[in-house]
């Protein structure tokens, strides 16, 4: 091919180059009317505060600037560009509703400050998510105040700590599963508890004899993922429940994974005594670059007193405040009252769907991990035999034979238009891939999607070296990942002429 044509035809390529290599003296993007005040002497005034390293700013046109970045955006992976199927992470659809319904007026504009009289509005739609999510989870209260799941997990132990120290004594210990979320064991120690390993059973659930073996009265509380992070349901829930209320312990649910739950189960009807939400995850608001996350917490009756402050409560003539009195409050774990504009939302999404809607939803994602699941099925193992919930989990050990592992298959998904699955998480699973496509795809891009893993289990299986130098379509291949985490090369130095 001519090699001009070769060159136009990757304008849309991954090889777009540094804005600074694009630079040639003289462009810019814009046009400043005659200076009409004394210049000024920006060394005089600094002195050695000023900059000399600006002069090497890139000088580039309007439209060079905008094809840089909007080139630069496409290498973003995105929900709004296909599937995500990140396990445990539910990366699923944002719909444009909920953007449009946060961006109104009122709302966009409103300011933390504003009297009470005057954000009732506000308050109302505060108070409306919170109902919701209590009829949801089928728990008795909730705060929304939080940011994320990890800080929802916090503000959730530290309720059982105020709740257990109210009651005498704060106890040592949790018990977390292996197959734990890493932020459960790290919020246990954040909030001044011992971690104690629980282990599964060949099913992937808690097994209930050791959890009987190690329950006493040291131990504050279970953080138990439900659907554990195996995307396997804890049939044993209620009995799980009954064993730590006999001993005086609390049942925290990390509810991450609600998304195979919702308007089919209530963790309030199956013995939880307090448990997080990811907004972010479950309610269709943006995750990471895309936002602020929300991980609400849900409680018991018995856990109310303790909740931070303030609480969003109804006057007897129907108007809403926001309630600063309460002795027993942990206090506040987020200025102001959370993430608002999640909050805003979460709402528009639970109340787009319905009852009816929300269950579907459920029943979508569990019906999606499960078809991935069986097309795939004996092409990658299965360690477990229990039926999946949302996502599906298998293992690396065939492909392993020819030294081809979980981290390579996920770099060679990205040659075929994937975003990466989860890799090497649950860490119960040697060499795992996590897998969760969520109720947002069609049929037909599980099937692209299955035809991507099926054509990489063919390479590692013929052609195992392609698959160890993957991805090859992208600007940059395999990176020391950890020089990249550790020595960031952050400041572009011109080359030397
Ligand atoms: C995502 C996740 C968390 C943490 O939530 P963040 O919002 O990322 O802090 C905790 N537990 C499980 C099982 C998760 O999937």
């Amino acid at each position: 091919m001519n090699e001009n044509i070769t060159k136009a035809s990757t304008h849309l390529s991954l090889n777009e180059g540094l804005i600074f290599e694009k630079s040639s003296p003289g462009k810019k993007a814009y046009k400043l009317p005659p200076l009409d005040v004394p210049e000024i002497d920006e060394k005089a005034l600094l002195g050695d505060l000023a900059r000399a390293d600006l002069a090497n700013m890139p000088e580039v046109s309007e439209i060079e600037i905008v094809r840089h970045f909007t080139r630069l955006s496409t290498w973003n992976y995105a929900v709004d560009y296909g599937m995500y199927p990140l396990g445990s992470c539910t990366m699923k659809y944002n719909a444009r509703i909920n953007e449009v319904v946060a961006r109104l007026d009122g709302l966009a504009g409103a300011h933390p400050y504003q009297p009470e009289k005057l954000s009732q509005g506000a308050l109302r739609i505060m108070k409306a998510l919170a109902d919701q999510l209590v009829e949801i989870t089928g728990m008795d209260s909730i705060t929304l105040q939080p940011a994320a799941g990890a800080h929802g997990e916090m503000t959730g132990i530290l309720l059982v700590r105020s709740y257990l120290e109210s009651q005498g004594n704060p106890r040592k210990k949790i018990l977390i599963p292996d197959s734990a979320h890493g932020t459960n064991p790290a919020t246990a120690a954040i909030c001044g508890y011992q971690v104690e390993n629980l282990k599964s059973n060949a099913q992937g659930m808690v097994d209930v004899p050791s959890l009987v073996a190690q329950m006493n009265e040291d131990v504050a509380a279970l953080m138990l993922t439900n659907p554990n992070t195996l995307g396997v349901f804890e049939q044993e829930i209620h009995k799980i429940a009954e064993i730590l209320h006999a001993k005086g312990g609390q049942l925290y649910m990390d509810g991450a994974n609600m998304n195979a739950l919702v308007g089919k189960t209530r963790p309030g009807d199956f013995g939880v005594d307090v448990m997080h939400l990811n907004l972010h995850k479950t309610f269709s608001t943006p995750h990471g670059g895309g936002g602020p996350g929300s991980g609400p917490v849900a409680i018991k009756k018995h856990l109310e007193p303790f909740l931070p402050k303030p609480v969003v409560v109804e006057n007897a003539d129907g108007t809403l405040r926001l309630d600063y009195d309460r002795p027993k409050s942990i206090g506040r774990v987020r200025m102001y009252f959370g993430n608002f504009g999640m909050h805003v939302r979460a709402l528009a999404y639970i109340m787009a769907n319905g009852p009816d809607g929300l269950r579907l939803t459920t029943e979508d994602a569990v019906l999606n991990a499960n078809y991935i699941r069986k097309k795939l099925a004996g092409i990658y193992e299965l360690p477990y035999a229990t039926p999946s919930m949302h996502e599906v989990v298998f293992s690396d050990r065939i492909q392993a034979r020819k030294g081809v592992k979980t981290g390579d298959i996920a770099k060679r998904l990205i040659d075929y238009g994937f975003h990466p699955y989860t890799t090497s998480f649950p860490l119960i699973v040697p060499g795992a891939l996590m897998i969760e496509p969520t109720e947002s795809e069609s049929k037909e891009e599980l099937d692209l999607f299955i035809e991507a893993m099926k054509a990489v289990a063919e390479e590692a299986e013929n052609t195992p070296d392609v698959i160890a130098g993957a991805p090859h379509r992208t600007r940059v291949s395999r990176m020391d990942e950890t020089a990249a985490a550790r020595k960031p090369v952050l400041r572009w130095k011109p080359k030397a002429k």
